[in-house]
């Protein structure tokens, strides 16, 4: 680990840098977004980058476009709602691509195994995202396939912020009850599809970028059958990224979804001429 923490450089850029406007609207998200949204995510990026430090790591160089990509994504999910700007991370980690991580596994009985893991991403209860550039910019590239690995991790620090990682974030008076209900019965239900049927290969943390007809048949990652977390953070990709899908196939959690975050993805004017 510390040898790729001597390599990291910190990166800010100015809130008023003249090309972040440009490089936002660039973004294929900012086509699909009504213009409150709009308005709003040209707002909440540059405070995102004021407040947060994104850092290269494993000899990436670091670019604005990065940056304002990752801000984008992760602000997206802050759009039309109270919030503190995910108050627990402070460090986005971005590495090339895809890279490995070790970790630490506590079996029953205290025995400890040290695995290696090939990641795409990773969130910190308290700290930091790591995320895979060559992964955030295919799904920048790619935003209507239903995976999005920067939504998948800060959907995990929106989870975390009420002090557990367990699939239930802080949640409006009142929906505690169906979310607990709704989201169980939809968890269990994805993981028994999961035990029964064959799936895309999803074993890296988030979803696997596989585009593939068997993929986008599953809307819910069968990653999400990981645990009641995971299932929080795809159902959340799904959402915003297979918005006509989540609300088609899973209307429950499209509809509790739409309540938590305050928006309706499904009805965005991106979406029209695409099918469902
Ligand atoms: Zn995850």
């Amino acid at each position: 680990m510390f040898q790729w923490l001597r390599k990291r450089k910190r990166a800010h850029f100015s809130p008023a840098g003249p090309a972040l406007g440009p490089v936002l609207q660039s973004l294929p998200l900012w086509a699909m977004l009504p213009a409150q949204d709009q308005a709003e995510l040209a707002q909440l990026v540059p405070r995102f980058l004021a407040r947060k430090s994104i850092e290269a790591c494993g000899g990436l160089v670091l670019t604005q476009a990065m940056c304002v990509a990752i801000a984008a994504n992760a602000c997206l999910l802050l759009l039309r709602r109270k919030h503190d700007l995910f108050p627990h991370m402070g460090t986005v980690l971005l590495y090339p691509a895809a890279y490995v991580a070790q970790h630490t596994q506590v079996h029953e009985g205290g025995l400890e195994e040290q695995r290696q893991d090939v990641l795409l991403g990773e969130s910190w209860q308290r700290g930091n995202v790591v995320l895979s550039w060559q992964d955030v910019a295919l799904d920048c590239a790619n935003i209507d396939d239903g995976f999005n690995v920067t939504l998948h991790e800060f959907a995990h620090q929106l989870d975390a912020e009420n002090g557990a990682m367990d699939g239930a974030p802080s949640l409006p008076a009142g929906l505690a009850k169906p979310w607990a209900d709704t989201m169980a019965a939809e968890y269990a239900a994805l993981c028994a599809r999961a035990e029964s049927e064959p799936a895309p290969d999803s074993a890296t943390e988030s979803a696997a970028e596989c585009a593939d007809s068997d993929a986008a048949d599953w809307v819910l990652d069968p990653y999400g059958a990981e645990d009641p977390a995971e299932f929080f953070a795809v159902a959340t990709e799904a959402f915003f990224e297979d918005s006509p899908g989540l609300k088609d196939r899973h209307p429950a959690v499209y509809s509790l979804l739409a309540q938590y975050f305050n928006q309706d993805p499904a009805s965005w004017p991106g979406w029209s001429g695409q099918a469902p």
